[in-house]
């Protein structure tokens, strides 16, 4: 590993291409739901994720069919790639939290969470928080698949079918994140979130290296034969999380895009008001205030199961980290939603007196 600079440098490479593909490739225009700081008008996005991710993944197989790349490159460079990774995110915090004006408060506070709430690149083309999201889902599809490349070059005759399961779950996860990009721009990260090392550093260097730490661990592993219903029981998880971050993430976005529309076919918008603003109170935001952060954990529990084998440790590192992560950020949405509705979000609370696990928590 040591002096391995195409390794290092390999992901500053592919996020540059990224960045390119997304200011130059053709997108659709939306109107976002954040608003501009200074003018306080909606902002609108170029939203062409789904495109730069097959074309990025377009450009790996290429190289990996003329020879150029072996499948496995990255998975054998992945030590000085996660090195190259860290740098690349220290470095571009560093760069856009310093070119930003203080806002005040401690330097090394504004380090962590930012300064620019939505900065926008080559004359508003390329919104900073998106482009960085793209990265992140695509470079982590391509560490995965040279992962389980790896493998299967290691484990010809009886590769595993955890690695197969995990593999085409993960890619499902990615592929519905782009696919419904724009439903992202409704959420915590963008309206809430301001760009400094957590959101720089977690999507160039987090997302890609350490979402699949499941492969980490099971990529030189041989097949454990794991039983079949183990295999189903994972799918069975993974999808039943899906379903919830995926069906109360669409619920809220159709709600707050318009609040009489009935979701499905089916879930009729109940909402509370006080005469200005609404609070959605039926389907999935009747079961629990974040049911959709259960699904996402429970889609991490699907996933570190699919590897085939539970008593593995560094699989469940996954999950364990969004109970981390979400935990604290339920709280802070409650307070910050307490603080934005008034008595109105007293009166939710009331209605929908579960945080996040009904009847637990
Ligand atoms: P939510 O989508 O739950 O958004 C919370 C916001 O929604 C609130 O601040 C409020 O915003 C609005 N809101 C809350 N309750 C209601 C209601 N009853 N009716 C109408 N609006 C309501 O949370 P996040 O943005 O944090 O998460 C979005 C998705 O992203 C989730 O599925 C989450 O699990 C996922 N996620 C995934 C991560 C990953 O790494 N894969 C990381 C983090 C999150 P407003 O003031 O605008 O009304």
């Amino acid at each position: 590993m040591t002096g391995d600079l195409p390794g290092f440098f390999a992901p500053w490479l592919a996020s540059a291409l990224v960045l390119v593909l997304s200011a130059l490739l053709p997108a659709r225009r939306v109107t976002g739901y954040v608003r501009d700081e200074r003018s306080g008008q909606l902002l609108e996005y170029r939203m062409n994720g789904p495109l730069v991710f097959v074309v990025t993944i377009g450009l790996w197989l290429l190289a990996g069919y003329s020879g150029v790349m072996p499948w496995d490159w990255l998975w054998t460079h992945r030590w000085s790639g996660t090195a190259g990774a860290l740098a690349l995110g220290i470095v571009v915090s560093a760069a856009v939290v310093m070119t930003a004006p203080s806002r005040g408060g401690s330097l090394l506070k504004e380090l962590y969470l930012g300064r620019y709430a939505n900065p926008r690149m080559f004359g508003g083309r390329v919104d900073a928080k998106m482009v960085l999201y793209v990265f992140g889902a695509t470079y982590l599809e391509l560490n995965l698949l040279s992962f389980a490349a790896h493998h299967f070059l290691s484990f010809r005759e009886d590769p595993s079918p955890g690695v197969v399961l995990y593999v085409a779950l993960f890619t499902w996860f990615v592929c519905d994140y782009l696919v419904f990009e724009r439903v992202h721009l409704y959420t915590y990260d963008l309206f809430a979130e301001r760009i400094g090392f957590k959101l720089v550093w977690g999507c160039l260097f987090f997302y890609p290296y350490f979402y699949g730490v499941g492969l980490w661990a099971a990529a030189d592993l041989p097949n454990p034969h794991a039983p079949v219903w183990l295999l189903v029981l994972a799918t069975l998880v993974f999808f039943a999380g899906w379903s919830l971050a995926r069906g109360a993430n669409m619920q809220k976005f159709h709600f707050k895009l318009n609040p009489e529309r009935t979701f499905l076919g089916r879930f009729r918008p109940e909402a509370i008001s006080d005469g200005e603003r609404r609070l959605l109170c039926s389907g999935f935001w009747r079961v629990s205030r974040h049911v959709n952060y259960l699904g996402e954990i429970l889609m991490a529990t699907g996933l570190a199961l699919s590897l085939g084998q539970p008593a593995l440790v560094a699989p469940w590192l996954y999950p364990l980290y969004y109970v981390l992560l979400l935990v604290p950020r339920e709280r802070d949405d409650d307070r910050r939603c307490g603080a934005k509705y008034g008595p109105l979000w007293d009166e939710y609370r009331r209605r929908v007196p579960w945080r996040i696990v009904p009847r637990v928590y």
